[in-house]
């Protein structure tokens, strides 16, 4: 029987309205999960392989105009077209650092900004990700927590950003073999640990074979330790975890992260000790950035060593990315070596991530910050002009 050509009502999730645009009443198929997106092909009265035709184009070729679709049928597509939309982030800013990192400042249908960064090495290139609109952990080094919380990013804001990504680097899985991007950190502004809905379905489209296809391997989720999802994530995800430690003792980390009240650090370090599929081969990363005389005396390395015990596990030593008005300086190198050594004896990798970007204003929450001040500035001007 024919296939007929679809009468498309826009009765879609409203959540997926206005992605692209507040006067856009398309449906937004971007960040639809695949459940989803055979629900909206059933609704329409399609067949389940219009969802598997569709998620190939949007998600393996990166099309987003529906009449490029050569596997659908012309009717279909024009159909399609009225009604329904696949959209991209706005790029408001765009940076490149001397040392290849690339920071965007995506803006969002409701004038949000969020940022992502790029940053290439020797032998992969690690894309950085955010979850939220800012962050309401105010950990007190970092200036993502300055920033008030103003909303959790929706699925399609999520894996939108690695979109927008393929997009500027022309690095759609159809059209590279060398490929830039070869791992995800969900790491940038907020805690996806408190958005975890839209960041299950995000990270499950970014790693379904048919499209994206990147490896659970190559995605690390990085978490201050919200400890009700944590399990769900090893259960449901099985990706990488990171986990903020950044300090030894209660007192300091209820300061530094004051989540720690609530998630305390022997719970944490308990749920890493249960989070499914930890194993040698792969390794809870521990985070720890180096604040000068705060946490990084050889006497904290040793009780850091001791607290990780019999977790398998690697500790990222993070030099301080100052940023202005921070109260914390940089650790010195010789500081930061002597940590390292004291974590390697006692046989953990001991990384120092090298300071990236910082001409670019690569700190997270940075470049959404100042471009926030540029535009309260310019309003400021108008006002005063007017
Ligand atoms: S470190 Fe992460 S969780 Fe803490 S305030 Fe910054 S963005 Fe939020």
């Amino acid at each position: 029987m024919a296939e007929p050509t679809p009468r498309l009502a826009p009765t879609a999730p409203s959540s997926q309205l206005l992605a692209a645009g507040q006067n856009d009443y398309r449906i937004d198929l971007l960040g639809l999960g695949r459940d989803a997106l055979i629900a909206e092909m059933a609704r329409l009265s399609l067949p389940r392989f219009r969802a598997d035709q569709l998620w190939h184009w949007i998600y393996h070729r990166g099309v987003t105009d529906f009449n490029a679709m050569t596997t659908l049928a012309k009717p279909l597509r024009m159909a399609l077209a009225e009604t329904h939309q696949i959209s991209r982030l706005a790029v408001s800013r765009r940076q490149e650092s001397d040392d290849g990192t690339i920071k965007w400042l995506f803006r969002l249908a409701d004038g949000n900004e969020i940022e992502t960064v790029f940053i290439p090495e020797d032998d992969r290139g690690t894309l950085c990700i955010s979850s939220q609109v800012g962050c309401t952990l105010n950990c007190h080094f970092c200036h993502t927590g300055t920033q008030r919380l103003v909303r959790n990013l929706t699925a399609g804001e999520i894996v939108g950003q690695l979109m927008a990504v393929f997009d500027d680097l022309n690095d759609w899985p159809s059209g590279r073999d060398d490929r830039y991007v070869t791992s995800i950190v969900m790491m940038g502004m907020g805690e996806p640990l408190y958005n975890y809905d839209n960041v299950r379905t995000a990270l499950k489209i970014i790693m379904d074979e048919a499209g994206i296809a990147l490896s659970r391997r190559r995605i690390t989720l990085s978490t201050t330790g919200i400890l009700p999802q944590m399990q769900a994530c090893g259960d449901e995800l099985a990706v990488n975890l990171a986990v903020s430690l950044h300090a030894v003792t209660d007192e300091l980390r209820d300061i530094l992260l004051p989540i720690n009240r609530k998630y305390p650090i022997a719970d944490v370090l308990q749920a890493c000790r249960e989070y499914p599929r930890a194993t040698n081969a792969r390794r809870i990363t521990f985070e720890y950035v180096m604040l000068k005389d705060v946490n990084d005396s050889p006497a904290d390395a040793e009780a850091l060593v001791k607290l990780i015990a019999g977790i398998p596990a690697k500790v990222n030593l993070i030099p301080f990315n100052p940023w202005p008005g921070s109260v914390y300086e940089t650790s010195s190198d010789a500081a930061i070596e002597a940590f390292a050594r004291v974590v390697m004896r006692a046989g953990y990798a001991s990384p120092v991530r090298k300071p990236r970007g910082r001409d670019i204003l690569a700190a997270c929450g940075q470049l959404k910050s100042a471009s926030e001040r540029l535009r309260r500035s310019q309003r400021q001007d108008q006002a005063e002009t007017a």
